[in-house]
């Protein structure tokens, strides 16, 4: 009887690619087409900013790059899972813009991969990279906030979805260029209650990590109102 139901479930309400759309035998995935379109982001890369590294091997976990010889940046680990381009925006803007709301598992797996260096060294609190309340009040939801509690059920590390808040309201990064996106987010994040992030080891997260500027300004938050490290964690990330 449950087969029968499931079955016509299926013929009503298909399971389907969640980029093309494509009818698929299972949910929560990406047809072959689709999967095989998107570069995910593997070793051998930076240890500390995961930016590839196009010499080593895939299996050497202490290779770095020049920019973190140089100068070792504020956070401890930097992780992605796939590659900002053409076809991977596709995915991310329909969840941050298009209510694909649906899409949350799969980019939270992916999440969850991509983090392995930082749940191995352990992570005591997620922390989403927040909205300004205005916006969240235009979009509805936080997309980066939808994947904090996607990532804490799989991880069973609490998230804290209040503590990093949003005081400024800036321009989309997407409008400015790279000197002025750093100017555009300076002092726009504060800390409501230092007590519960101090001392603890931060993973933040946020969806798309393009010059760093936003997730870098959290960072120094985070450590300025007494973090003891901070991780970062997003699902897709420019590579020039
Ligand atoms: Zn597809
Ligand atoms: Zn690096």
């Amino acid at each position: 009887m449950i087969n029968i139901f499931r079955t016509l479930i299926n013929f009503l309400l298909p399971h389907r690619c969640l980029c093309c759309g494509v009818v698929l035998a299972s949910h929560d995935s990406l047809c072959a087409d689709c999967f095989n379109n998107i570069t995910f982001i593997s070793k051998p890369y930076c240890k500390c900013c995961g930016r590839p590294l196009y010499t080593g091997s895939t299996e050497a976990d202490d290779l770095y790059c020049v920019s973190c010889l140089n100068k070792r940046p504020n956070f401890r680990y930097s992780r992605a899972a796939i590659r900002y381009d053409n076809f991977s925006k596709r995915l991310v803007l329909d969840f941050k813009f298009a209510a694909h709301i649906e899409n949350k598992k799969l980019l939270a797996r992916w999440l969850y991969l991509a983090g392995k260096d930082i749940f191995e060294a352990g992570a005591d609190l997620i922390v989403p990279v927040p909205l300004h309340y205005t916006r969240l009040l235009k979009r509805k939801y936080n997309q980066s906030a939808v994947l904090a509690g996607e990532l804490a059920k799989m991880t069973n590390i609490i998230v804290d979805y209040d503590v990093l808040k949003k005081i400024k309201y800036t321009l989309p990064q997407t409008q400015c260029d790279g000197k002025q996106r750093h100017k555009n987010i300076k002092g726009a994040f504060t800390i409501t209650h230092p007590e519960r992030i101090k001392g603890k080891r931060i993973v933040l997260i946020d969806d798309v990590y393009t010059t760093g500027s936003t997730t870098k300004e959290c960072t120094k938050t985070l450590l300025k109102f007494g973090a003891k490290s901070v991780d970062i964690l997003t699902v897709a990330k420019v590579i020039d």
